[in-house]
């Protein structure tokens, strides 16, 4: 491990050893992994990236594992294209889409799991645990899977069918509990006491779990040709990819990536019926009050979030915005981004293009800012969001005549 120096307190700055620990034991403040920069600096370069493997691994001098031999499914170099016929819908000028539906998993969580269980393998455990909101006990599951390691996730009873089927086929142990994902979360930090050998990639190992997201920023830049974009739309669950977007673009100057200092603005996305973090924006406070969720965006529905003061902190100090948007507003967005660019995100995505069209209607998001969303989960893992809504055309017999007295269509 070369590059990483310690981890530190994010709020006291207290240095610890590079072990499974996560918050600080003298202000409980959350770890964070330190790295050396100067070192980094002097081995990474434009070049050596391009000619590196087409996912994560490719900026592995700034990710806290060994790339030597990772737990790999081709997490990460998901497309981002440019969306233009979704711009001309809501007034934008340059918009991007960072697609990231396209994971091994249909979801971004892989680009986390991918690096937590390769932390974890080398730090020698056997079993990876979870509390997920759906999309990563998926992930876990299949990387645990193709890792060789034992699996054993944790997930609300009423998530949608796409998503535990989706982990149940791993093979691995798959817990579901009679309750909310905060319950399940605070039942996995009593575990992680009782099970020392599992490494529970949000809890025990989240410090290094979350630096994976750090690449949602890295590929964005290097999409750009080495660009950063001015301003990025990001879905809040417990906060920390937006977290971690921000100190990659911030990374990637460090390490003189990038010819101009960043000044990227980062807006985050909520669904209404569980957004603590726009709650606090709205009410310019920074104090987050827990919600108990109720949204069909359940792979965001986490009502205490764990980084979600440091989140609101980073949106307010780039200049950003936290907005919310209610159940038929994000049904309304898949069908929008589904119709105008092909891509068909599940409620997440929902919940990022509603929030985006909202803040652009309202002139934060603005037509001269090259704008990046990041589309984080597959629309085929939340069918239920749309099912009601879509369906065929017409149902005919299979004769011309039906048809053609069914639908008219100029020649
Ligand atoms: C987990 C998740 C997020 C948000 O993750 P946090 O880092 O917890 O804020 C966003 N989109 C999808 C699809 C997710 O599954
Ligand atoms: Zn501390």
């Amino acid at each position: 491990m070369p590059y990483v120096d310690s981890l530190r307190c994010r709020e006291c700055a207290r240095a610890y050893p590079i072990e499974a620990l996560h918050v600080c034991d003298f202000c409980f403040g959350p770890l964070e992994v330190a790295y050396d920069y100067e070192a980094i600096a002097a081995h990474m370069s434009r070049e050596s990236i391009a000619a590196g493997p087409t996912t994560i691994w490719r900026y592995a001098e700034l990710l806290p594992a060994s790339a030597e031999n990772p737990v790999n499914l081709g997490a990460g170099f998901t497309p981002l294209v440019r969306a233009d016929r979704l711009a001309a819908e809501l007034g934008l000028g340059e918009l991007w889409i960072k697609n990231d539906t396209l994971n091994p998993t249909g979801s971004f969580k892989d680009r986390v799991v991918s690096v937590a269980l390769t932390k974890a393998r080398e730090l020698g455990f056997k079993v990876a645990a979870c509390a997920s909101t759906g999309n990563l006990a998926n992930s876990v599951a299949a990387h645990a899977a193709r890792a060789g390691m034992e699996s054993v996730v944790f997930i609300p009873h009423d998530l949608e069918q796409g998503k535990v089927i989706t982990t149940a086929v791993y093979g691995g142990t798959l817990v579901a509990v009679e309750g909310s994902y905060d319950d399940v979360n605070r039942l996995c930090a009593e575990l992680t006491s009782e099970q020392p050998s599992w490494a529970f990639v949000n809890v025990n190992v989240r410090t290094y779990y979350a630096e994976g997201s750090k690449t949602l920023a890295f590929e964005v830049a290097e999409q750009l040709g080495w660009r950063t974009p001015d301003h990025v739309v990001v879905p809040i669950a417990s906060g920390s990819q937006l977290t971690k977007i921000h100190k990659g673009f911030a990374e990637l100057h460090r390490v003189g990536l990038l010819d101009e200092e960043p000044h990227v603005r980062i807006s985050g996305a909520q669904a209404q019926g569980c957004s603590p973090v726009a709650t606090a924006f709205a009410d310019g406070t920074d104090v987050i009050r827990p919600q108990r969720p109720s949204t069909i965006a359940k792979s965001l529905a986490i009502g205490n979030p764990a980084d979600g003061f440091y989140a609101l902190d980073i949106v307010r100090r780039s200049g950003g915005a936290v907005g919310s948007v209610d159940d038929a507003e994000i049904v309304e967005a898949i069908r929008l981004l589904a119709r105008t660019e092909g891509i068909f995100a599940e409620t997440a995505g929902g919940v990022t293009i509603a929030t985006l069209s909202k803040l652009a209607a309202a002139g934060v998001v603005r037509p001269d800012e090259r704008v990046v969303a990041y589309v984080t989960g597959h629309g085929l893992k939340t069918i239920e969001a749309v099912s009601p809504h879509v369906g065929p055309t017409v149902t005919i017999a299979p004769t011309l005549s039906a048809f053609n007295a069914a639908l008219t269509f100029e020649e």
